[in-house]
């Protein structure tokens, strides 16, 4: 969804003003790079819908009394909520701010009929409104991720597994039995949302973010805002073909796929296969993970070179990325691994000898563990990001 000059301006005046905060019209000049008949107009259009208060301050340089714009702090909220893979449900209340007034975990009933999912988050999300006393009226927007393939620009979603097959209009269904605009998401970008307005150091305007999970996602932020392919949905990363030929099999009916090779259900599958231990089930998988890094702590070599393995295919698949698209940032969510710099050694040299000679060394690597409350935050930033732009 391309956004017009106005409302790009506006998210652009807002970001910074979040930033910053507080600022003098005069400060948003040198800030922005807009000129000051747009900020005043734009400014005045904030003041109107109370998305940013008035407040006088005395000049840090002369004494003399100013006007300094402040995000309005109280009376204003989105709310965004995230379906994990294990069937929970984790909700933020937030301010304009981004700051959290309600946080609260729901165990999703089981379901495999998207209405009956859509239902479901409608009455988790009015019973943690209940619960913070704000009302519906104050809310502006909801922010829902979810597990699956989402048309993020329709709030269509075409796939969660487990659930039924074909295209159900997701956001349209939480809104009407909500009664708050809806949009809807799938759960790497939150990721990637998360980083970019709640992240640790302020990460750039360009960057791409890789989740390394179960399987591997991946979101892309250009100039700002996050990249969409042409149908709404995003980079399908973990299936880009690594192996090409006598590659493994992968659940998407292809072979060679990259999550076959450096995932966290990779590792059990092929460390299971070695072994001739049986396969956990899918809600068991992380658990059986933490175990085999504690064995790897403890010296296994097995579930070493398995890791070494996924770290070279990340290299390639890494290395493969930057030479496309030039990012100036790689953020790689992943699990908390024991023996971390020999494995970041190993993707670090595979990834050199890959990438384009004259990209080498530009692009940053940043790796963080993964937490889930990134998801929530996620999903405040996907309604942030709206009311930012368009209220
Ligand atoms: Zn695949």
């Amino acid at each position: 969804m391309r956004l017009t000059d106005h409302e790009y301006n506006r998210l652009l005046l807002l970001k910074k003003l979040r930033a910053h905060e507080p600022v003098s019209r005069t400060d948003l000049i040198g800030l922005t790079g807009l000129t000051g008949g747009t900020i005043t107009a734009i400014t005045a259009q904030l003041l109107a819908q109370g998305l940013i208060i008035e407040e006088r301050s005395p000049d840090r340089g002369t004494g003399r009394p100013r006007m300094d714009l402040r995000l309005n702090p109280r009376d204003r909220y989105v709310i965004g909520t995230t379906l994990t893979a294990e069937g929970k449900l984790l909700t933020q209340i937030v301010n304009l701010r981004g700051e959290c007034i309600e946080s609260h975990v729901d165990e999703m009933p089981p379901a495999t009929r998207f209405a009956d999912l859509a239902a479901n988050v409608a009455r988790a999300l009015a019973g943690v409104l209940e619960k913070s006393g704000v009302q519906r009226g104050a809310i502006y927007r909801a922010g829902v991720g979810l597990p699956g393939v989402v048309d993020h620009h329709r709030g269509v979603v075409t796939y969660i597994a487990s659930f039924e097959s074909g295209a159900f209009p997701f956001a349209a269904a939480v809104e009407s039995a909500l009664g708050i605009p809806t949009l809807v998401d799938n759960n790497t970008n939150l990721l990637a949302r998360a980083e970019y307005w709640f992240g640790a150091g302020g990460l750039s305007d360009d960057f791409t973010l890789l989740a390394v999970d179960l399987g591997i996602g991946a979101a892309l932020y250009k100039s700002g805002q996050l990249v969409t392919g042409a149908h709404g949905i995003e980079a399908e990363f973990g299936h880009i073909k690594i192996v090409p030929d006598a590659g493994r099999a992968c659940h998407c009916g292809g072979a060679g796929c990259l999550q076959t090779y450096c995932s966290i259900s990779a590792v059990i599958e092929q460390y299971c296969l070695r072994e001739g231990v049986e396969m956990p089930g899918i809600l068991s998988m992380r658990g059986f993970f933490r175990e085999l890094m504690v064995r790897y702590a403890a010296g296994d070599r097995t579930i070493e070179s398995l890791l070494m393995e996924a770290c070279r295919y990340l290299g390639i698949a890494v290395a493969n990325h930057i030479t496309m698209q030039d990012p100036e940032t790689i953020v790689v969510l992943g699990p908390d691994l024991p023996n971390f710099p020999a494995l970041r050694s190993a993707f670090a040299s595979s990834l050199s000898r890959s990438v384009y000679p004259s990209l080498r060394r530009r692009t940053r690597v940043h790796f963080r563990v993964k937490d889930d409350q990134n998801y929530a935050r996620g999903a405040v930033a996907l309604a942030l990001e709206r009311v930012f732009a368009e209220r």
